[in-house]
């Protein structure tokens, strides 16, 4: 009996050691916790409602977007911005991504579906902070080719092709053939050549160092259309020479700036030479050391396309052409995927089993009252023969009448409708 009855008040110590042992566990796990309050948690077992909750109780921005989505099922969460365990505070901005589970069949017809229709590249260069009435020329150009255009005109731009129901996309995206929009949305690419400083203007630099962006420059105007408009996806390609943004003392800040938020930057040779005057050797250097340049300062974050100055040479067949796609410069060896024209209307949907991301055709930004394919002119083109998208970047979905035009050896599952 004694003895049993001592096992049984071992049996009691244990258990009350078991707990302080539990109740100390339970402190120490709080402890972290409680220092993890300003740290994004994960949102994918939330409803909308509890969704709405956390944000107002952190003091976050909340963005609530829907998207079609062939596995997640409707009401479900798809993604969220800001990842589990990143610091927050509050007035930060969550987007966060809800299903709407599978397309329906009918909204293809109901929208009109077409991934071969066409994508607008479009081919801007100086952005002036002018307002239009400031210019001798018509409808915000700054010169006569309107290459060079106003602030004003630059902001009715970014409106116009918004309220057409573009979103953007990034030009190598594009070139991989990854368009993701939303459905019934169509795809548009923004890119700048030249590196001119009105492109990026800094100004100064902040308290902790970081590049204060005039908001008059074209990344300031784009910058306040992210804020504006979150579901246009703001992005853009810049093709620069050696002089790089001209701003000596920022340049790089601005190249790592632009790579962290969402820009790109490609090739536009160093010192923005005619391909079609000059040997292959210095068409090697003009494209390599512009590469190379790069390449110090964001190594691999690059784009390896070209906007070809001058949109020169004209064809393919050019003797040249084949050393601005592939050559050696100063022992290193580069590739090109992708050059672009200064073009004049938009290019083929990536699907099309014509599409040739070598040389591609943009189309010019520049107002002519609707004639010589200026924007105007380009857009109601557009109108009967746009991309307009299933909202799913896995799928191709395209009328039945197009199916021979469809590129096959794809590893996207190909709809017809
Ligand atoms: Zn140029």
């Amino acid at each position: 009996m004694k003895k049993k009855k001592r096992s049984f008040k071992y049996k009691n110590i244990f258990i009350v050691l078991f707990i302080c042992a539990l109740i100390a566990f339970g402190v120490i796990a709080f402890i972290p916790k409680k220092s993890q309050a300003n740290k994004m948690i994960d949102l994918s077992n939330m409803n909308v409602e509890q969704i709405k909750e956390y944000a107002k109780e952190k003091g976050l921005k909340l963005t609530i977007k829907e998207k079609h989505h062939k596995e997640i099922a409707k009401g479900k969460i798809i993604s969220q911005n800001i990842k589990k365990g990143v610091e927050i505070k509050k007035d930060d901005e969550l987007i966060v991504i809800i299903s709407l589970g599978k397309v329906d069949k009918n909204l293809y017809k109901k929208y009109k579906v077409d991934e071969l229709g066409n994508v607008p590249i479009m081919m801007y260069h100086g952005i002036h902070n002018l307002k239009n009435d400031d210019t001798a020329y018509i409808g915000g150009n700054v010169d006569k080719s309107g290459y060079q255009r106003t602030a004003e005109a630059f902001r009715k731009d970014l409106e116009f092709y918004y309220q057409n129901n573009y979103q953007m996309i990034r030009l190598i995206d594009y070139v991989n053939g990854i368009i993701d929009v939303e459905l019934g949305k169509s795809p548009i690419i923004l890119t700048f050549d030249d590196g001119l400083k009105n492109n990026i203007l800094v100004t100064g630099l902040d308290e902790e160092g970081n590049i204060i962006i005039d908001p008059n420059s074209a990344v300031g105007i784009l910058e306040s259309f992210k804020k504006k408009y979150p579901d246009f996806n703001v992005t853009a390609t810049f093709f620069l020479n050696g002089e790089l943004f001209g701003q000596p003392e920022y340049n790089e800040k601005i190249i790592k700036w632009l790579i962290n938020n969402g820009y790109d930057i490609g090739n536009h040779s160093f010192s923005h030479s005619d391909f079609t005057t000059i040997s292959s050797e210095k068409v090697e250097e003009e494209i390599g050391k512009l590469y190379n340049k790069l390449d110090k300062i964001i190594p691999d974050k690059y784009v390896n396309v070209v906007a070809l100055p001058f949109g020169s040479p004209y064809n393919m067949d050019h003797p040249n052409f084949a050393h601005i796609l592939k050559s050696t410069y100063n022992g290193v060896t580069y590739e090109t995927i992708s050059t672009l024209q200064v073009g004049w209307k938009s290019e083929l949907s990536p699907f099309n089993k014509d599409f040739n991301p070598l040389f591609l055709k943009r189309i010019r930004a520049y107002d002519n009252l609707g004639e010589d394919f200026d924007i105007e002119y380009n857009f109601k083109l557009l109108e009967k023969t746009r991309y307009i998208s299933d909202g799913d970047k896995d799928t191709i979905v395209i009328p039945k009448e197009k199916a021979d035009s469809v590129y096959q050896d794809t590893q996207l599952e190909i709809i017809e409708y």
